[in-house]
């Protein structure tokens, strides 16, 4: 069975299409300078329009983490169990992402990480936790 897809928006289209090209980028607003959790048309804090998506550095901490035993739907049942994980990254926003590999044994709170985003397998490129080694586990 497949796994699902990300289904881009109006508002999360620059996020998704930067993915495409292997960059992980996050949504500015101009005019109060607040990093948006997710992209959306309109500021949270201010109200503003004018948002601007910027490049980031995918460093940063795993803030919790779960491993998953049973799916949350048939599509993930070949991948179980699995490793999900919620990453602070330094410019001031939260990822959710997976971890795979030797670090997914491995994963604690507070580990430093860096979040790229890879290929997984069918292609689909989506976000991942890595240890903060610079090695791909
Ligand atoms: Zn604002």
């Amino acid at each position: 069975m497949q796994r699902p897809v990300p289904k881009p928006s109006a508002e999360t289209r620059a996020f998704w299409d930067a993915i495409e090209h292997d960059a992980l980028t996050y949504q500015v607003c101009e005019a109060c300078g607040k990093v948006a959790t997710y992209p959306r048309g309109v500021c949270g804090h201010c109200h503003s329009t004018r948002l601007s998506m910027r490049p980031s550095s995918g460093r940063g901490v795993i803030k919790t983490w779960t491993r998953a035993h049973r799916a949350a739907t048939p599509a993930f049942k070949d991948h179980l169990p699995y490793v999900i994980a919620l990453v602070d990254l330094e410019e001031g926003f939260p990822v959710m992402t997976n971890v795979t590999g030797v670090y997914a044994g491995q994963v604690a709170i507070g580990d430093a990480v860096e979040v790229r985003v890879v290929d997984r397998g069918d292609g689909v490129k989506l976000l991942q936790a890595f240890a903060a080694t610079g090695a791909m586990v």
